[in-house]
């Protein structure tokens, strides 16, 4: 039997009344296959014995014990029975302690003096005796297999009205016992190669684990089967991609833009470029999410799969957040795609009247194949004559409705969002609307792990004189501060003071500059490109120089009031070292008394250069409630996988089912038999979810 067939509702088991059933309903739990679903949501371990002799006050005891006594204290209403036990597990120290039954006394004939029971409860050391008032007693008659409880890891259940930990367990005990099998809802072959178990052994693992690791895994393999079947009943309503001839031409020109880097695209660049390009000659618009941490190479990847729309006739759209990076990326696009005969524009807000009105000429002619700009290529008067593909830079930074309105200057323009940021939000956006993820893991051949030192603010003098060793070797750096001058907070350094700081007493002969967003564009841009050129060997900055930016020789990265900056902004700040084959270090300078959440940011920063587990950590540090939540707003009810926090779980279920779509979309085959029958039989989800 599968468990969606398990439909006996939950009203038939001994003991659920009207009552009870209300109490499941409210918890999502209508039939028997529902409460097999029922994810606990602890275990308390109950696998230790822990005697009377040892337990500590306030704890709980896990003991074997015999009744000895019987007493009364209290007067009328409140009159009380105490039942007096005495430890038996405990070589013979028979340690004894007083359960005090409030409102039980009924348990006078149910704890009978001279039997044994094993022991759940707090105790704690009052008027020279210990006591529990909160205890579980449970006859020793049956073999322990019997028993629910003591030697187990005991789950405990989201609960609602009358419901107990103990009614629910007995309930589902009781029709696991019914039921002998359940059917296995996963091929073989991915239980195999991720680790997984039977969908039986699952659901039983769930509810009576031997050990932690089992109920890990059996969570796992429900949360992989959940995934798998949403997955794949929404990519079945995808349309197949079908194979394509490249324009012969724009095979040439991406060759010879290759040409003429001196390096090779990494596996993972060719991968998802092979993908892109397959999309790009479909006749239905692409919507792909480009993900891959900061220097991982996504810029490239977009030119050259942007030669494909050029050269068979359409017209780009390069969008980036920022200015500077919109401009870094027309310098770069000069340098490699003007050669190819490629015509590019640059537009940002600070390009304006006569100028202005000639690109936008030349734009709605189709005099230029590229523009490159920010948020001002979606101001109203812009047009294109045959806007076929975008391209938005760290995505992140843009919402959905901007994105729209660019993409209604052209006809179903192919869509590519690239972001180094997996924000989990749009990772499930992925999954449901009809936007396709790509992702570039590996870095570039060569590159060397950035060292990330933690600094405090008293221990700076080290940190300089590292920086200026750098400098000897002809490497530049980056300092960034959070505030631009000493206004307000006198406590924050600012750049001003500190600029002055170093250039006149730490750096005295070394060229550098100042840059903050109050300066003008054109002084921006003259800073970065002496930068660029290395005729300034370090800039100061805020955090201006976030995203994007690719200086080679910058190799080192001195970020003041680390613990001001979140995780996600660190990392990318962070980026902007490392980008070639030169040892980099990044300086994380805190101000002590550091706050739990910033030491635990700052570690993480300390120990990985890894975006994606950044990202992570960056959830579970903030907690889920930080992030729109897609488990809770119940357009979509998934019981054992988060969107937000299973991320990896994600991405290799994902894999599994496009492998699957791509060699047996029609899941003809016998081995798919199964899974075709139980998306025929009883989708797990509608498919037309709205976000
Ligand atoms: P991001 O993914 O953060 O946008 P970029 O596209 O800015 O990264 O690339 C970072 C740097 O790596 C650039 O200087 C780029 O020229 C270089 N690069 C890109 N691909 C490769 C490669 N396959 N091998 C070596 N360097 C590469
Ligand atoms: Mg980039």
């Amino acid at each position: 039997m599968y468990l969606r067939n398990i439909t006996t509702p939950v009203s038939s088991l001994k003991g659920v009344g009207k009552q009870l059933s209300q109490a499941y309903l409210n918890l999502g739990v209508q039939t028997c296959g529902d409460l097999l679903q029922l994810p606990p949501r602890a275990y308390e371990d109950r696998t230790k014995i822990i005697p009377l002799s040892t337990v500590k006050d306030g704890e709980f005891a896990n003991t074997m014990v015999e009744v000895v006594s019987h007493s009364y204290f209290g007067h009328g209403k409140k009159r009380t029975l105490k039942v007096i036990i005495k430890d038996i597990a405990d070589e013979g120290r028979g340690m004894k302690a007083s359960l005090l039954c409030f409102n039980r006394n009924f348990l006078e004939k149910v704890l009978r003096i001279g039997r044994r029971y094993y022991l759940y409860g707090q105790i704690s050391y009052s008027y020279r005796e210990l006591q529990s008032s909160q205890f579980e007693m449970i006859p020793i008659h049956d073999t322990l297999e019997d028993v629910a409880t003591f030697g187990k890891l005991v789950p405990l259940y989201p609960l609602s009205g009358r419901l107990t930990h103990n009614s629910v367990r007995n309930h589902i005990r009781e029709v696991l016992s019914t039921i002998p099998h359940i059917e296995n809802e996963l091929p073989e072959s991915i239980i195999a190669s991720h680790n997984l178990i039977s969908t039986d052994d699952a659901v039983r693992m769930l509810h009576t684990p031997a050990n932690m690791e089992q109920a890990e895994t059996a969570k796992k393999t429900l949360a992989f089967t959940e995934l798998f079947y949403l997955l794949l009943a929404s990519s079945r309503e995808k349309r197949p991609s079908v194979p394509v001839n490249f324009a012969p031409r724009a095979q040439q020109k991406e060759k010879e833009l290759l040409d003429s880097f001196p390096f090779s695209l990494t596996e993972d660049q060719k991968s998802v470029l092979a993908r892109i390009k397959q999309d790009l000659y479909q006749n239905h618009p692409m919507h792909r999410m480009l993900q891959g941490d900061v220097g991982s190479g996504k810029t490239l990847v977009a030119w050259v799969s942007a030669l494909h729309v050029i050269f068979n006739g359409g017209q780009v759209a390069f969008m980036a957040p920022t200015e500077l990076l919109a401009r870094q990326h027309a310098e770069q696009a000069a340098k490699h795609l003007e050669p190819l005969g490629i015509r590019i524009a640059f537009f940002t807000g600070a390009v304006r009247q006569k100028a202005r009105t000639y690109l936008l000429d030349a734009l709605k002619m189709g005099d230029i194949d590229i523009a490159i700009g920010t948020h001002a290529l979606f101001s109203q008067d812009v047009t294109f004559k045959n806007l076929r593909y975008i391209i938005i830079d760290e995505q992140h930074r843009f919402g959905v409705v901007q994105r729209m309105s660019l993409e209604e200057k052209g006809t179903d323009p192919h869509v590519l969002m690239m972001s180094a940021t997996p924000i989990p939000r749009s990772l499930a956006l992925t999954v449901f609307s009809d936007i396709d993820l790509s992702t570039i893991r590996s870095m570039p051949a060569g590159r060397i792990p950035i060292i990330t030192y933690l600094v405090s603010n008293r221990s700076r003098e080290r940190m300089y004189k590292s920086v200026g060793v750098e400098f000897e070797r002809g490497h530049q750096a980056y300092f960034v501060y959070p505030r631009i001058d000493d206004s307000g907070e006198s406590s924050l350094r600012d750049v001003e003071t500190m600029y002055a700081f170093l250039s006149k007493e730490m750096y005295p002969d070394i060229p550098s500059a100042l840059i903050h967003s109050r300066l003008s564009e054109q002084e921006k841009i003259t800073i970065l490109r002496d930068f660029r050129e290395k005729k300034l060997t370090y800039i100061v900055s805020t955090s201006v120089v976030e995203v994007g930016l690719d200086i080679p020789d910058a190799t080192v990265m001195v970020i003041e009031h680390a613990e001001r900056f979140g995780l996600a902004a660190l990392h990318q700040l962070r980026g902007r070292v490392g980008r070639s084959s030169l040892q980099s270090y990044c300086f994380l300078v805190y101000e002590t008394p550091l706050a739990e959440d910033a030491q635990k940011r700052l570690k993480v920063l300390k120990e990985s250069n890894d975006g994606f587990y950044i990202a992570e950590q960056d959830l579970l540090i903030r907690g889920p409630g930080d992030v729109v939540g897609t488990k809770q707003s119940g357009f979509l009810k998934l019981r054992f996988a988060s969107l937000t926090n299973d991320i990896d779980l994600l991405a290799s279920v994902k894999h599994e089912v496009d492998s699957i779509i791509a060699n047996d979309k029609g899941l003809l085959s016998m081995k798919h038999e199964r899974i075709r029958k139980l998306l025929a039989e009883s989708p797990y989800f509608s498919t037309n979810s709205e976000m």
